[in-house]
């Protein structure tokens, strides 16, 4: 009955997520088609997992786009746009992370790591928000890191991206707020996904061992909470960080 009541009252909201092919993303647009939402799920390279997702939920549509290159974005946008004539939420998921020295770094790591964790993510936000903006409604989520919030020792590029993306949450809040569209980012602390497959088991017991709730976070944690942000009516600029008070500012 709940499902029914659900679909109810989600069926008219469009929902673009990026990188959504595994991980964090999969796991929000499992979650929202499952509440009736319409959700279009980006992925770049991992079509066979895409197939997959789609094949999970009718409320799900798949498209590849490699959101570090614009005109693939605006392909993405005017598929969805012809499918569903509107995009209500946003969730800028898509990222790549790479461990290294500061000093280490290339020119082409760097340009690497920009593209894909910043600039897909203002690329992105630049396209879709016309039709929001048009429409006077909307809602943006970007996912940033609590690396982000207090820096990370050899991830610093990574660091540096996330911050930027809190930067932008907070500009386009108040940017975009008269137009009634709400921009938030959702900081993670440590998630079980693939990103984190390079530590091992004793590095990850570590790492419990630092985290207040002594777990580290399920994809279905930072889903939950989207899913929360969603349907607020109240919350903009805000970074909310879900990590087990592994990091409380
Ligand atoms: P993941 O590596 O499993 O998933 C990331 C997805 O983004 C992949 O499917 C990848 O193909 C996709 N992607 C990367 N660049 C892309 C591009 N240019 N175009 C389209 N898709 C692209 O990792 P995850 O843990 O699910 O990460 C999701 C988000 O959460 C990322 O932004 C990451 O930085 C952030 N995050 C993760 C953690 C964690 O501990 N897992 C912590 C903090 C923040």
């Amino acid at each position: 009955m709940e499902q029914i009541n659900n679909r109810m009252n989600n069926t008219e909201k469009v929902v673009l997520v990026t990188g959504a092919s595994r991980g964090i993303g999969r796991e929000i647009a499992k979650t929202l088609a499952n509440k009736g939402y319409k959700v279009i799920a980006d992925y770049n390279k991992s079509e066979e997992q895409a197939k997959s997702l789609k094949q999970e939920n009718e409320n799900i549509e798949i498209f590849k786009a490699d959101v570090s290159k614009r005109e693939e974005v605006q392909e993405m946008v005017k598929f969805t746009l012809e499918k569903y004539k509107k995009i209500d939420v946003l969730i800028n998921n898509a990222g790549i992370s790479e461990s290294k020295l500061f000093t280490d770094v290339t020119d082409k790591e760097w340009d690497k790591m920009i593209k894909n964790n910043l600039y897909s993510a203002f690329c992105t936000t630049q396209e879709v928000v016309k039709n929001m903006i048009t429409r006077k409604e909307g809602c943006i989520i970007n996912v940033s890191s609590v690396w982000g919030m207090i820096g990370s020792s050899c991830e610093s590029i990574y660091s540096i991206t996330k911050a930027g993306i809190d930067g932008m949450t907070k500009s386009l809040a108040k940017e975009l707020g008269p137009s009634n569209i709400r921009v938030n980012s959702i900081a993670p602390g440590i998630i079980d996904t693939d990103m984190n497959k390079c530590y091992n088991n004793d590095e990850i017991d570590d790492i419990k061992n630092e985290i207040p709730l002594e777990r580290i976070g399920k994809t279905i944690d930072i889903a939950k909470c989207i899913k929360w942000l969603i349907e607020d009516e109240y919350t903009t600029g805000q970074i909310i960080s879900i990590n087990g008070g592994w990091v409380i500012t």
